[in-house]
């Protein structure tokens, strides 16, 4: 049985499938479902899933805020769509891995849901570099989902 679970969401396939099973599973263990996104920013650019915005760089504090707020308002609609609602939106310009398993302690998710690969471009690796930290690094049970 879950209670709460975290899913990190980058705007990818693999996420999209990542949000898609969290969103099952929190409806049928009746959890509260978190959502965590850290928008990364490739100046002068800033990607917000598989969109790519030109900015002047650096990009500010608000920019990224926008930038976040856009790929979770997609995910959030998504989730109610499937009769879920979200409990939590977290976005940070921290680096994904140390955010996902910070928010995970401070959500006291005892589930972190995660696609296998992300938005990277290396098909030959497994698994991506965040998915590898944070199964790594969780407290709590971490399931990467293809
Ligand atoms: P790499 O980034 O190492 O080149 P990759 O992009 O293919 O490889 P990861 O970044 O590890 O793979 O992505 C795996 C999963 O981690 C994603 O499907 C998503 O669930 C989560 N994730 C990755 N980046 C972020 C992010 N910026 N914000 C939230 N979740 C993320
Ligand atoms: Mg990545």
């Amino acid at each position: 049985m879950f209670h709460t679970i975290l899913v990190a969401y980058d705007g990818s396939d693999h996420a999209q499938h990542a949000l898609k099973t969290a969103a099952g599973l929190a409806k049928i263990h009746g959890a509260a479902l978190h959502l965590v996104h850290t928008p990364q920013i490739d100046s002068p650019h800033i990607v917000i899933g598989a969109f790519i915005s030109q900015l002047e760089h650096p990009p500010t504090a608000e920019q990224i805020e926008a930038a976040g707020k856009h790929i979770t308002d997609k995910a959030v609609q998504e989730v109610k769509a499937e009769g879920v609602n979200v409990s939590g939106i977290h976005i940070s310009n921290d680096s994904p891995a140390p955010f996902i398993l910070d928010t995970a302690q401070k959500t006291q998710a005892d589930l972190i849901v995660l696609g296998r690969r992300g938005l990277g471009s290396l098909t030959a690796l497994a698994l991506g570099s965040v998915s590898q930290a944070v199964s790594h690094g969780a407290k709590c049970a971490c399931l990467t989902v293809i």
